[in-house]
């Protein structure tokens, strides 16, 4: 089987809530997916999506996702798309780093070998090792008692597990984390992630303040270096995401001791091959994971739900179902969220079928 062509749709996907705040005043109000399909000479055409949260997050813009295929695409042509391994190696061979720019092209072959085998992704990734997958709900940041008010509503809605966006000024993060630990019930689970928006000195602030609280505490600080200093001070637990890009930096981490838990974000990691050998990591050495990506609709969704249903439970620390906070569905087939948990479709591959009207014409077409 060989990839014949290679095609990316540009997709808007707007937020119910209207805006998504993070750390720094950064936000995006309408998010700028791209669908990548891979089509092959058996007839199989595979699907994977990749939406990066703006351009100040990560070293990662919607823009750099289709320019990057573009320059990837003509190298990919004529490849079997079954052979995963043999396909990244190339990809790093021909394009140096800009993981993310693979992930949506390894992502649709993962969808093809599943659609010629007749398994579900999942199958492929090791097999079902959990029935249904806890989500947890990002809480955009806003005025600390507004966001107190925004989990409980999202309690109503069956979430058991939230993650408030701070990051911001140290005193209205404290608040943030106090108000809404005061609205946590048996059971639920509150992380307070900055998202590397704190220096070392704030950090330590908020740490100390909150050290009777249950809450974890997530990416404080910008550099690697720099969190590691505040995990040091804090007896919290502890959880890395923005700075474990690879295994390289997975394997520092682990040494250090650095986290107990990690973020797996399969865009940044460079899609469902790598996210893999992270996950195996990761239980190996005793590190659960939030199972997400940067963001994204049904097709980013379906392919978080097929990871995390592979990954054992108790390694599941939680991961995100980004279909259920947008407008826009670009996809029939994909996990919808019941009482705050999801599940991967037991069809063939991704188990997706992109919804052709909503892509609209291919923007690039190799
Ligand atoms: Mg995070």
């Amino acid at each position: 089987m060989k990839i014949t062509s290679i095609r990316a749709y540009q997709v808007d996907l707007p937020l119910k809530e209207g805006r998504y705040s993070w750390s720094n005043g950064n936000y995006v109000e309408v998010f700028d997916s791209t669908v990548i399909e891979v089509e092959t000479d058996a007839g199989l055409k595979g699907y994977g999506e990749c939406c990066p949260l703006g351009s100040a997050y990560l070293p990662a813009y919607a823009l750099g996702v289709r320019s990057g295929i573009a320059e990837l695409a003509p190298n990919v042509i004529g490849l079997d798309p079954r052979d995963l391994n043999v396909l990244n190696r190339h990809m790093d061979a021909v394009l140096r780093g800009h993981l993310y720019v693979k992930a949506g092209i390894d992502v649709a072959c993962w969808d093809i070998l599943g659609q010629a085998t007749g398994l579900p992704v999942y199958q492929l990734l090791g097999g079902k090792a959990q029935e249904d997958i806890n989500l947890y709900r990002a809480i955009s940041q806003i005025e600390p008692t507004a966001m107190a008010a925004n989990v409980a509503g999202y309690r109503d809605e069956g979430y058991t597990k939230f993650q408030l966006k701070v990051g911001a000024d140290t005193d209205s993060d404290i608040e943030r984390i106090h108000l809404s630990a005061a609205e946590m019930r048996k059971g639920d689970v509150l992380v307070a992630d900055a998202n590397t928006g704190w220096t070392m000195h704030e950090a330590a602030r908020v740490v100390n303040a909150v050290r009777d609280v249950d809450v974890y505490i997530e990416q404080p600080c910008l550099t690697y270096e720099e969190s590691l200093v505040t995990r040091k001070r804090t007896s919290l637990p502890f959880i890395l995401d923005e700075v474990i890009t690879d295994i390289s930096s997975l394997t520092r981490g682990l040494a250090d001791g650095a986290m107990d838990v990690i973020n797996l974000k399969i865009s940044k990691v460079g899609g469902l091959t790598k996210a893999r050998q992270m996950r195996d990591l990761c239980v190996h050495a005793g590190i659960p994971m939030t199972i997400e990506d940067t963001w994204g609709g049904d097709i980013v969704t379906a392919t978080i739900a097929h990871l995390a249903q592979s990954t054992p439970e108790e390694f599941t620390f939680s991961a995100t179902d980004f279909n259920s906070y947008g407008t826009v569905s670009i996809a029939e087939g994909a996990p919808r969220r019941v009482a705050g948990k999801m599940r991967a479709s037991n069809e063939p591959g991704l188990g997706v079928k992109p919804i052709m009207d909503a892509l609209g014409a291919p923007v690039l077409d190799v």
